[in-house]
């Protein structure tokens, strides 16, 4: 395509659609690093959506999906991918802001691929895709797939709804966040009328530890520090500290997070030399620009970066910038 297509507004426009409508075709759904449920099940959404119009569809990204996410249907078909191999009608991201995320291979979808679909509700979206459908008001992409589901008539079925409800669960929290909107509701509602089952998600989410879990998430818990004035929490994980399964399943940052006075909640884990930081607010401050002062990104209570620094360091660099943001927004006093 060649001058690129950049929608905002909360329903799917003929844009959007129409690199659907084909009665078949190659597609590829690639996901971003480190995939979460949001990326997952809308990737997987959509792809059975047009497996069942007659289409061919890949699926894969950069790493591969989490153990913790096994319960996903269709999961077995997302692989892990180097390269791509072969042409694609269309290439579709979901929950994916910014090229780097896909580690180069969104480079390679460019040559191998006649149209880029990018689908998002990150606010520092890239518009990288030749379609771009960016709507910031939505809790997950989970509710885009789902208005993009509906307006193509394609068939809700129960792997589907699992899938996409399974996205809107984790991208709020369960349903807590402050990006819950009556819309959530009525999409997820929607979705459990499909057969989406919340019990059966919940329960593969939040109870399914292995037994050795609780000790580990004790020792982790063990490290939480408070600033003095109560207002930033934060979790340095060196790396073998904790194993990484319970990293990848625990959601770590939000305990911080859960301290009454903290208005900022960090984690900080050294994975691969280099150091994840995860960052949350509570509406005072922007986490967001403050992932981006250091290359990263995300929404205003929910971002994070990558620091290729020594985990001290990278400690002090972040909780400096926490606390700079802190001083400059007049509201973020204790609570
Ligand atoms: P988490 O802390 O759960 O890894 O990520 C929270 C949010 O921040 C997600 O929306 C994710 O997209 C964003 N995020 C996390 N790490 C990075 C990063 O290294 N770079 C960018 N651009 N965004 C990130
Ligand atoms: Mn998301």
């Amino acid at each position: 395509m060649s001058s690129a297509i950049t929608l905002t507004g909360p329903a799917p426009s003929e844009a959007v659609l129409t690199p659907f409508r084909s009665p078949g075709g190659h597609a590829l759904m690639l996901g971003h690093v480190h995939p979460d449920a949001d990326v997952l099940g809308t990737l997987l959404a959509l792809g059975e959506a047009l497996e069942a119009r007659g289409w061919r569809v890949t699926y894969g990204g950069p790493h591969p999906a989490p153990a913790a996410l096994a319960f996903l249907p269709g999961i077995e078909r997302y692989q892990q991918l180097h390269a791509l191999d072969g042409r694609f009608d269309v290439a579709v991201l979901t929950d994916c802001p910014n090229p780097e995320r896909t580690e180069g291979l969104i480079d390679q979808a460019r040559r191998a691929a006649a149209t880029v679909v990018n689908i998002d509700h990150h606010p520092d979206n890239r518009r990288y895709g030749d379609v771009n459908w960016i709507d910031v008001s939505a809790a997950a992409t989970g509710e885009l797939v789902y208005e993009l589901l509906v307006a193509l008539g394609a068939p809700l079925t129960p792997p589907i709804a699992t899938n996409l409800f399974t996205a809107l669960h984790t991208d709020t929290g369960s349903f807590r966040y402050s990006n819950v909107t009556p819309r959530t509701f009525r999409t997820a509602a929607a979705l459990v009328q499909a057969g989406a089952d919340p019990a059966f998600v919940s329960e593969w989410l939040y109870e399914r530890r292995a037994p050795d879990a609780l000790r580990w998430l004790g020792a982790a818990l063990g490290r939480v520090e408070v600033s003095d004035d109560g207002r930033v929490a934060w979790l340095i994980l060196p790396s073998g500290s904790v194993p990484e399964k319970v990293i990848e399943s625990e959601e770590l940052v939000n305990y911080p997070r859960s301290v009454a006075t903290v208005r900022v909640a960090c984690l900080f884990r050294e994975y691969l030399g280099q150091v994840k930081v995860s960052l949350r607010g509570k509406g005072d401050v922007d986490v967001q620009r403050i992932a981006a002062q250091f290359g990263g990104g995300g929404h205003p209570n929910a971002a994070g970066c990558t620091l290729a620094k020594p985990l001290a360091e990278a400690t002090r660099v972040v909780l400096a910038a926490v606390r700079a943001a802190l001083a400059a927004a007049p509201g973020a006093r204790t609570r």
